[in-house]
């Protein structure tokens, strides 16, 4: 058999670290990555269910994969991740020359399922149990931890790396699909966290990010005591080579003042809070399940901002939630402007099969509605961001140098000195010329000019 992978990763963070994972996996057994379908044996697509757009993406590419398979009837071609645990026999029904479909909690499969394609054994599927089949324990069992060992190779960078600390989500928002397709949350043991991260600062790694759906529900479990978020913080911080240690994403009331206190007292530890707050009405947070009302999301804004003033707030919004009315949509507008959050995540709602709020209420919110009210709570974050990064004009702030900026690898810059880009500590991103020498490495910059999405450097 033939071992040229070419892989597609459609979705948030969790998606771009399995990928990762299955790529340090496949190349420890041989495979060696490609840079395009057409020269790849086997191809993934790993997917995504949190919008229909990015289902949507799925589908046409699968499409497309239809004639390279005419053609080519010995390539592999395999769906994993969320869509593939939610959608399995429909996925076969609409794309029949898919060989593979495997869920996100069965990943550490995937290569033995590989195999029993390339034998001839045919279409291989393999997902986790549904939420309701059975005791908890079993579902959770059902969706296996997958962590193989890191890969400088498998990559983006050797400098940044992500950790997941959790997977699963037990919240259950209505409008979200996470908790059926990732399964029960389950914290990883702390040490095992531990020793995944001294291996990454031992291959060069400077930044973890530390990743979970609700990443600060973490609660480990080490000789029978519980180990917290800022107790892992703490864990970690300890070890040479890591220089700075972030944490996505927040969910609001699990901000405990332990985790403010080791953001504020830990150097290495990003004074970057991602919290979505989804809405600023009452009525809708209820109706999105989320577990806080606005004035609840307001005081541990205001605990934030006490315990680590010179932090970064993120938020996320859903606009046009079911029965939201222009004054629910007011309500949002207010809080963002009040909160002054460094940007925001803006989505119109869609609703997504195997979610409540598909049965529960009607998606009555015209769709030119959903877009307007997209564009001004846009508008008016994007007014915010740009005040917000203002006062840095002038500055010298210390940068992580990722890599060259997208333009710079739009343009296929050559030669030594190319647009470079990096971020601050709170994660503002910072573009500058330079030399590629400079990446991987934490420099000082002077900002010269500043938007809303940017603040432009000189070294
Ligand atoms: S907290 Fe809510 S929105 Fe976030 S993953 Fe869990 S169910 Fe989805």
């Amino acid at each position: 058999m033939s071992k040229r992978l070419y892989i597609e990763t459609i979705g948030c963070q969790m998606n771009v670290l399995d990928s990762e994972l299955v790529v340090a996996r496949l190349l420890e057994a041989g495979y060696q990555l490609v840079d395009h379908p057409r020269r790849a044996d086997t191809i993934l697509l790993n997917t995504c269910s949190v919008r229909q757009h990015a289902e949507d993406k799925v589908y046409s590419a699968l499409g497309r994969l239809k004639h390279v398979k005419e053609h080519h009837p010995e390539k592999i071609i395999g769906v994993l991740g969320c869509m593939a645990q939610k959608d399995r026999e429909l996925i076969f029904r609409r794309a029949p020359h898919v060989d593979l479909v495997v869920g996100p909690g069965q990943l550490a499969q995937l290569p033995a399922l590989l195999e029993r394609v390339a034998a001839g054994e045919g279409p291989q599927v393999e997902v986790s149990l549904d939420r309701k089949a059975g005791h908890r324990q079993v579902v959770e069992e059902s969706f296996a931890p997958y962590d193989p060992a890191r890969s400088v190779e498998a990559r983006h960078g050797r400098h940044q790396a992500m950790v997941r600390i959790m997977f699963g989500c037990d919240k259950f928002c209505t409008f979200c699909i996470v908790p059926s397709v990732r399964g029960p949350e389950q914290s990883r043991p702390p040490a095992q966290i531990e020793a995944e991260v001294r291996q990454l600062a031992d291959q060069g790694c400077l930044e973890v990010t530390l990743i979970g759906q609700t990443v600060n529900s973490y609660r480990g479990i080490d000789a029978g005591r519980t180990v917290r978020l800022s107790d892992l913080l703490e864990r970690l911080h300890g070890i040479d080579g890591i220089r700075r240690i972030k944490f996505v994403t927040n969910y609001p009331r699990h901000m405990t003042p332990d985790l403010l206190q080791a953001a504020r007292d830990l150097p290495k530890v990003s004074p970057y809070f991602h919290v979505p707050a989804q809405s600023g009405s009452n009525a809708v947070l209820r109706r999105m399940k989320r577990g806080y009302t606005a004035e609840e999301y307001r005081q541990m804004l205001a605990r934030i901002r006490e315990a680590v003033p010179q932090g970064a707030v993120t938020s996320d919004f859903i606009v046009g939630f079911c029965g939201e009315t222009e004054e629910d949509f007011q309500k949002t507008v207010a809080l963002v402007r009040e909160s002054r959050f460094k940007n925001s995540f803006i989505f119109k709602y869609s609703p997504r099969p195997g979610t409540k709020s598909a049965v529960l209420y009607a998606d009555d919110v015209p769709e030119e509605v959903k877009r307007r009210r997209n564009n001004e709570l846009l508008a008016v974050q994007n007014a915010i961001s740009a005040e917000e990064n203002r006062p840095y004009l002038g500055r010298t702030v210390e940068i992580l140098v990722e890599g060259p900026s997208k333009a710079s690898r739009r343009r296929a810059e050559e030669g030594e000195v190319v647009q470079l880009t990096g971020r601050t500590v709170c994660d503002r991103i910072v573009v500058f010329e330079g030399p590629r020498a400079l990446v991987g490495r934490i420099i000082p910059v002077s900002v010269i000019q500043t938007d809303a999405f940017t603040l432009f450097g000189k070294v």
